[in-house]
């Protein structure tokens, strides 16, 4: 079929128009997921606000535009200030300008944050676990190891048991592109980390709302695609034919499949090159 010139344009300038629209106008969305515990979605990204009674606590600004958003939204619960921002991790596109929520905030991050997180200081660290308790809610923060960075914590609310993750794991969707250049062992043992707390809801930033089951079905995911992947590369496939080959079948309804299984293929497979498994 021939295709006219002229709407050849009209399609490009749509399209153009569409991603102008969508710079200036961020796709968001404010959702109680349990009891004074909230979802807040900036385009592909969430925070997490939780009403203690006191205050709010917030987890990840995402980016300055957002935490002014997220201030704002804030501000209609409740009248009362931002007690805590916490830090999933310091991965700029979660943890950029911080700064509107800190003012009157402790600032908690893991230890291995560095000492400015776009120009807030963390004013409390921790290692392994940390645990307060806000007006009427408790949270467990805990330190998932290195694999997604260094510094990644998992936020568990009570009494509501809902747990905040952050890009080790999402429900049913795929890990990010070709995961970074992590190392997928260690990436594996933080979704394992994730199984062994105790919580109901699964509340990423990235993707639809889960539960605790989600994180296995991850771990599983990223097992299958390393023994998938491992074998080829052990039968001397090149990673151009495992993109082909491998097709990870029983996750073609997860998001992200379409786009990011070559690259979850690529990543796997130069991991494990780079780490001499493929031998
Ligand atoms: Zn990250």
């Amino acid at each position: 079929m021939k295709v006219l010139p002229s709407l050849m344009i009209a399609t490009v300038l749509a399209v153009q128009s569409l991603s102008v629209h969508a710079q200036n106008d961020p796709k968001r969305s404010v959702t109680e997921v349990a009891d004074g515990v909230y979802r807040l979605q900036n385009n592909f990204h969430y925070s997490m606000v939780v009403l203690t009674g006191e205050g709010a606590v917030v987890v990840d600004p995402i980016n300055a535009d957002a935490a002014g958003w997220i201030k704002s939204e804030i501000s209609k619960l409740t009248d009362k200030p931002v007690t805590h921002l916490i830090y999933s991790h310091s991965h700029a596109d979660h943890a950029s300008g911080g700064a509107v929520l800190a003012e009157q905030a402790t600032v908690i991050a893991q230890s291995n944050a560095p000492d400015h997180i776009d120009s807030v200081k963390p004013t409390l660290r921790f290692d392994d676990t940390h645990v307060f308790s806000a007006g009427d809610k408790t949270f467990e923060l805990t330190w998932l190891g290195p694999g997604h960075g260094e510094d990644l914590i998992a936020v568990v609310v009570r009494p509501a048991n809902v747990a905040f993750i952050t890009d080790a794991a999402a429900p049913k969707r795929l890990p990010w592109r070709n995961m970074g250049g992590a190392n997928i062992d260690d990436w594996i043992n933080q979704v394992r980390k994730i199984e062994s707390l105790d919580f109901e809801i699964f509340a990423p930033a990235h993707g639809s709302l889960g539960v605790k089951a989600d994180a296995t079905d991850v771990r599983v995911y990223l097992e299958d695609l390393k023994a998938s992947v491992l074998n080829g590369l052990k039968n001397g496939k090149s990673i151009k034919e495992l993109q082909a080959e491998v097709t990870m079948e029983d996750y073609q309804d997860w998001g992200q499949y379409e786009n990011w299984l070559p690259l979850n293929v690529q990543g796997m497979a130069s991991f494990l090159i780079k780490t001499g498994q493929a031998k």
